[in-house]
């Protein structure tokens, strides 16, 4: 089954990890444009070089943008860079955040800890989906054609990134888990309110990937590892482009009837 994914991307934190693997997916499964956008610039430019190799649109082009998302007018920009160069935006994924480094029980909890975290991995979300907003509710309705049937497919879609700890709470990041449930709550608020414009909007929830957070998570604790082995049932963390292909599907028109849900991809991890 073709995914149908021919329109233009945007993606925060693609300059590395599950972003960085969304934004290269997007590239090779047909869209005519992606926007790497990452507070690392750098980063994001690398990205843009490896899409076009990877491309398979002949009109593909991507666009490398400095953003920060905890910057409303930062946030902005970037749309308005998006817009300019490609005229409308039909999958928004917002893929950049930040991980624990130091793990500590709730009594320690540290307040400016918290309200950095809050900001990046909430607020910078929001910050996205007010902004891309005002664009896809402009734009003309997009359709399928399926088995004989044409279906609207709606102006546009917006996919954040939760966690497994959107729905459970490990020990000792409570930063972390706590952020990752209200992005829970900001998806089904956001995907309520958008529904009659005919956005969709969902999250995915993974468990562990294979990306520079974790490996600055096992730095932090070096007991990770072997535990992750015995709390994931398939024993293994996931590799960002196991991620990045349900991400797509969650956003293609293959999907059009979703909206709302966070699709949790973990190996089995929250079923015990
Ligand atoms: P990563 O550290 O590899 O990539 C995150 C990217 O976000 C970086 O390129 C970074 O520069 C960018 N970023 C950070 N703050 C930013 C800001 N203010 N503005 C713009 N860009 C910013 O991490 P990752 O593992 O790819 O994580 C991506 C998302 O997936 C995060 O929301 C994370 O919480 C979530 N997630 C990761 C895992 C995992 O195991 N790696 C599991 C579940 C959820």
């Amino acid at each position: 089954m073709a995914l149908q994914i021919n329109g233009v991307a945007i993606v925060t934190g693609a300059g590395s990890g599950i972003g960085k693997a969304v934004a290269l997916a997007y590239a090779m499964e047909g869209a005519r444009g992606v926007v790497m956008a990452d507070l690392n610039i750098e980063a994001a430019l690398q990205t843009a070089k490896e899409s076009e190799s990877v491309a398979t649109n002949p009109i593909y082009k991507p666009l490398a943008v400095a953003v920060d998302v905890t910057d409303a007018e930062s946030v902005d920009r970037m749309v308005a860079a998006a817009v300019e160069k490609f005229e409308r935006i039909d999958y928004s994924v917002n893929s950049a955040g930040i991980g624990v480094k130091h793990h500590k029980p709730v009594d320690e909890a540290d307040i400016p800890e918290m309200n950095a975290f809050w900001k990046v991995n909430v607020l910078g979300s929001l910050n996205c989906i007010k902004s891309v907003t005002k664009v896809m509710k402009s734009q003309s309705v997009t359709t399928l054609n399926s088995q004989g049937k044409t279906r609207e497919v709606g102006r546009g879609v917006i996919l954040n990134v939760g966690s497994c700890n959107s729905y459970i709470a490990t020990p000792d990041i409570v930063p972390y888990t706590t952020t990752k449930h209200a992005v829970m709550g900001l998806t089904k608020s956001a995907a309520l309110d958008l529904a009659p414009h005919g956005i969709r909007v969902n999250a995915i929830c993974p468990g562990w990937v294979n990306t520079p957070m974790v490996t600055a998570a096992i730095d932090g604790n070096p007991d990770l590892p072997g535990m992750m082995k015995t709390v994931i049932p398939m024993s293994r963390i996931a590799e960002p482009e196991e991620v990045a292909d349900v991400v797509l599907f969650m956003t293609s028109p293959r999907s059009s009837y979703v909206t709302g849900v966070g699709w949790i991809v973990d190996g089995g991890t929250t079923l015990q």
